[in-house]
């Protein structure tokens, strides 16, 4: 079969490679009809993320047919359509059972480096480096899945791939972001990053009843994208970022703020940021926290600071005397994709929300290397790309 492989530091090609198959009872073999790029293979391309191995097959957002399975999975039967959380899980350890997926203690078959590296192991993930398990990805014609008697979601027929297709990443991420926030009604919600996630944290955060949400970036396009979807915009090369959400809160700054940037945050002109860049070129830092630090100055006291966005390992100059004294309060994670899918469907197959709106780029498996350069460089209006293998 076809699939986006791997090779090193902005080297990803599609490559022939043996078909998967069956090696446990619990699971299934998906013929992939639609994937796609999410920022966090960003961080595999530019080399940020460490234990990838050369050949790895990439991608965890995908959808398809089921067209094998193992002989316990009661779940799954030939022909059915199936939208499949990137998190890997196995739905009975203690923390599947809490609904805690994205930290399953089963499904990182490298659970032992990750027991070193963070103290304990966090869930297996799709196409996302060996120490979270080595699984291959789905940027591929199939897939293997495993525990496919767990996390995989059935879709209905009368929607389209284009609408369910999020439901494996980030339509779930974004609206965790926002549901970690606790909305008010009397909330200003401030949302860094207008990528796929934030534009879908924007979204949530606007359905969950906040007053105003702001959203800051860079890009037209995706400021022309959040503003649609009902946010107040800045541009950050344009104006103050501190001094506009002050001005929008009355001084007060925002109560809520969501990071949906993570570790490789842009912001140049700003002397903390030039310090991380001038940091990680030399390895004693590996993320850049400016988005953080921002947020953390910016927060009004007794506030909430959510982060979706990927970190990957140590980062410096975080002020954590401001962040203790104002009283706020951090949540951060991978998405426990399970614990909103249902909820989620059901809001797709009543119109609250079309998560197709995000895509701008729709290309076969073949173009794929092309579209990783594409997106990450922000060309073409790219917000998000979907592959048709
Ligand atoms: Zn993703
Ligand atoms: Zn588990």
């Amino acid at each position: 079969m076809r699939a986006l492989c791997w090779h090193g530091k902005q080297d990803i090609r599609c490559d022939t490679v043996p078909d998967p198959k069956i090696e446990d009872p619990r699971d299934a073999i998906i013929k992939v009809s639609s994937c796609a790029i999410c920022g966090s293979d960003l961080h595999l391309f530019d080399g940020f993320m460490p234990g990838m191995e050369s050949g790895d097959i990439l991608g965890h957002e995908f959808m398809g047919e089921v067209m094998e399975v193992g002989s316990e999975n009661k779940k799954l039967k030939v022909g059915d359509r199936v939208v499949v959380p990137f998190t890997i899980c196995c739905g009975e350890c203690d923390q599947c059972r809490r609904g805690n997926f994205s930290v399953c203690e089963r499904s990182n078959r490298n659970k032992d480096v990750a027991d070193k590296l963070f103290g304990h192991t966090t869930a297996g993930l799709y196409g996302y480096t060996h120490l979270t398990g080595g699984y291959a990805g789905g940027q591929a014609e199939y897939v293997r899945v495993p525990y496919a008697d767990v996390t995989p979601v059935k879709v209905p027929n009368s929607l389209s791939d284009e609408q369910v297709l999020f439901l494996s990443d980030i339509l779930p991420t974004g609206w965790q972001a926002a549901v970690q926030c606790d909305i008010e009604p009397t909330d200003t919600v401030a949302v860094w990053g207008c990528g796929p996630v934030g534009q879908f944290a924007i979204r949530s955060a606007v359905l969950l009843g906040a007053k105003q949400v702001i959203a800051i970036d860079n890009v037209p396009e995706r400021l022309a994208m959040a503003k649609a979807g009902g946010a107040i915009t800045i541009n950050f090369d344009e104006e103050s970022t501190v001094e506009r959400l002050n001005d929008l809160t009355f001084g007060k700054g925002p109560e809520k703020c969501i990071d949906a940037v993570g570790m490789e945050a842009h912001a140049s002109a700003t002397v903390d940021s030039m310090y991380d860049r001038a940091k990680q070129a030399v390895m004693l830092e590996s993320d850049r926290p400016h988005v953080l630090r921002e947020m953390m100055y910016v927060c009004r006291p007794a506030g909430v600071l959510s982060v979706p966005g990927v970190y990957g390992g140590l980062i410096d100059k975080v002020p954590f005397g401001m962040f203790m004294n104002k009283g706020l309060t951090m949540r951060t994670g991978q998405t426990h994709v399970n614990r909103w899918t249902d909820d989620l469907l059901r809001r797709i197959e009543e119109g609250q929300i079309d998560p197709s709106f995000v895509i701008t780029h729709t290309v076969g498996l073949k173009q794929g290397p092309e579209m990783y350069k594409t997106f990450r460089d922000k060309q073409d209006g790219c917000i998000k790309v979907v592959l048709k293998p």
